[in-house]
C-alpha cells in the first residue's frame, strides 16, 4: 500500500459572542482536518493544530512531498523520517502540529487496515472513557450567577466534573495581560475570581471534581498566593498556572500546593515533556494530539508521565477528530485520568461527525466500535466550515 496523496482542509467556526480564558480571546475556532489518501482507496482523517493558518503549508509543501509513495503502516519510521528532516526547523510548534495530523490520519489508516478500532489496535485499557466538561469561560455580561447555572447544567447532563477559566486578572505580576489579544474583555480582581469558583464549586456539589486553568497567566508568587486561597473549594488540579518556560517557577508552584498541577498542553513533543516532568513541574500531564505530534509521539510523552508516576489528561480543544483522537488515547492509555470535552458551541466539534461523540449519564464516552478512529465526516458540515 502506498500514500497517493495528503490534503489539507482548513475550517472556521465564528463564536458569537466572543469569550475569553487568561490566555485571549475566542472570536473564532478552528480545525485543521488532514486527509492522507492510499492506492487502495482507504482515506485516512487526522487533525492537525492550526498553526494560525501556517499549518497546512508545512503539510502540503513540505512534508508531503516526503511522504508520497510510502508505505502509510510505517508510522513510527513515516514519523522519525519527518522529524529528522525537518530539525533545524521543527521539533517544536507548527511542524509537530503538521505531524501531529499526519501521524492521527495513518492510524485511522492502521486501523481500517485492521478492522480495529485505533484503541484497541493500541492495546486498549477500557471501553469508556471519563470525560470532564471544559467551560467557565470569561463573556461580556456573563455574571457569577451565570457561571454557576452553566456548572449546573453540565451536573444535570451527567458530567462529573467540570474546568473553568481564572486568571484574568488586571495584575497577574506578569506582562501577559498587557500581551495577549482582547486584554480589555472582562478583567476580573483575583477576590471574584475566588467567588467565581466558590461558585461553581457550590453548583457542582462537594463530590464533582472541579478544575481551573489559568492559561500560563500568573506569577510563580501569585499563583502561590491564589493556590492557597482557593484551597477551600478542592480543586482537581490548577491548570498551566505560570509560564510554560517557566519550569523552576512551575515546580515552585508544585511544591509549594497540596493541590495538584496540570499542563503544560502549550509545551510541544517529548522533549519538552521531559523537562516538565522530570524538573517536577507537574502533577498531570497534559499534551495535546494535534499540536504534539499524534499518538506517537504522545504515547511516549504517557509512558514518561508514567515512569515518574504521573496521570496524563489530554488537551483537546478544537474539532471532532481531534476529540475522537484523544478519545482513542485516552482508552489506550494506561495512566489516563480523564478526557477534555470542550462544552462551548462549536460546530467543527458538533457538526463535523456522522455520529458526533456524546458522554452518557454517568459521564462516560463510549468508544466507537468501527475501525480505525470510527468515525466519518460530514462532508456538508465540512463545506460549510472550509475557508479554503
Ligand atoms: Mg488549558
Amino acid at each position: 500500500m502506498k500514500i497517493v496523496d495528503i490534503r489539507a482542509i482548513p475550517l472556521s467556526y465564528r463564536c458569537e459572542p466572543p469569550y475569553g480564558s487568561a490566555g485571549g480571546v475566542q472570536s473564532a475556532r478552528g480545525a485543521l482536518l488532514v486527509e492522507v489518501e492510499t492506492d487502495d482507496g482507504i482515506v485516512g482523517i487526522g487533525e492537525a493544530g492550526t498553526g494560525g493558518g501556517s499549518t497546512r503549508h508545512v503539510i502540503e509543501r513540505q512534508l508531503r512531498p516526503l511522504l508520497l509513495g510510502e508505505d502509510p503502516l510505517l508510522i513510527e519510521g513515516l514519523w522519525q523520517k519527518i522529524f529528522a528532516r525537518t530539525r533545524q526547523f521543527g521539533r517544536r510548534g507548527i511542524v509537530m502540529n503538521a505531524l501531529g495530523g499526519i501521524d492521527i490520519a495513518l492510524w485511522d489508516i492502521a486501523g481500517k487496515v485492521a478492522r480495529l478500532p485505533v484503541y484497541r489496535l493500541l492495546g486498549a485499557c477500557r471501553d469508556r472513557v471519563e470525560a470532564y466538561a471544559s467551560g467557565g469561560f470569561y463573556q461580556p455580561g456573563k455574571s457569577v450567577e451565570d457561571l454557576a447555572a452553566e456548572a449546573e447544567g453540565y451536573r444535570a447532563r451527567g458530567f462529573r466534573g467540570m474546568k473553568m477559566k481564572i486568571g484574568r486578572n488586571p495584575s497577574t505580576q506578569t506582562p501577559l495581560r498587557h500581551l495577549a489579544a482582547g486584554a480589555e474583555l472582562c478583567e476580573v480582581e483575583p477576590e471574584e475570581d475566588i467567588a467565581r469558583v466558590a461558585a461553581v464549586r457550590r453548583a457542582l456539589g462537594p463530590k464533582a471534581k472541579l478544575m481551573v486553568d489559568v492559561n500560563c497567566a500568573w506569577s510563580p508568587a501569585m499563583a502561590i498566593e491564589m493556590g492557597r486561597a482557593l484551597e477551600p473549594y478542592n480543586l482537581y488540579w490548577i491548570e498551566e498556572p505560570v509560564a510554560t518556560d517557566d519550569i523552576d517557577g512551575s515546580a515552585r508552584v508544585a511544591g509549594a500546593l497540596a493541590t495538584p498541577i496540570a499542563g503544560y498542553e502549550t509545551e510541544i513533543g517529548l522533549y519538552g515533556f521531559r523537562e516538565l516532568i522530570s524538573r517536577g513541574a507537574v502533577d498531570i500531564v497534559q499534551p495535546d494530539l494535534a499540536w504534539s505530534g499524534g499518538f506517537s509521539e504522545c504515547r511516549r510523552i504517557a509512558a514518561l508521565a508514567q515512569a515518574h508516576h504521573r496521570m496524563v489528561a489530554p488537551h483537546a480543544f478544537a474539532g471532532a477528530v481531534l476529540l475522537a483522537a484523544s478519545l482513542h488515547f485516552a482508552a489506550a492509555t494506561p495512566n489516563a485520568l480523564l478526557l477534555e470535552f470542550d462544552q462551548n458551541p462549536n460546530g467543527l466539534r458538533e457538526e463535523l461527525l456522522k455520529e458526533p461523540l456524546g458522554i452518557d449519564a454517568q459521564g462516560m464516552i463510549a468508544l466507537p466500535q468501527r475501525p480505525g478512529l470510527g468515525i466519518e465526516l460530514d462532508p456538508g458540515a465540512v463545506e460549510r466550515y472550509r475557508t479554503d
